[in-house]
């Protein structure tokens, strides 16, 4: 077996550990490699594929729900912070528009 040294220990289950942090689930039914073009969903229903290790690394998730380079602006981060907490976490963080609710759990 060969052994490429440079790159993380990625299996099935960590795919779906990242997108279940990411608020979707992996579609590919087996693991093919950090680097081969998998099936993913994200919270809002769109499936994309992508590379685990783009993914996981570079801490992207669903293309249509990111902000793409060529259009910025309109993105509605509320939207994407329902479905996932990844976003959520920071969305919350980052500002609260208008409302000022202590939110005590
Ligand atoms: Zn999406």
């Amino acid at each position: 077996m060969s052994h490429a040294p440079s790159e993380q220990t990625l299996d099935l289950s960590s795919l779906q550990t990242y997108a279940k942090s990411r608020g979707g689930s992996c579609l590919s039914p087996s693991f093919k490699g950090a680097r081969a073009p998998h099936l993913w969903k994200c919270g809002l229903g769109h499936e994309f594929e992508a590379r685990p290790q783009v993914l996981i690394e570079g801490g992207y998730w669903c293309e249509r729900c990111q902000p793409s380079l060529d259009t910025p602006g309109a993105w509605d981060w509320g939207r994407v912070a329902q479905t996932d907490p990844a976003v959520a976490r920071f969305h919350r963080a980052e500002d609260a528009p208008s409302s000022k609710n202590q939110e005590t759990d």
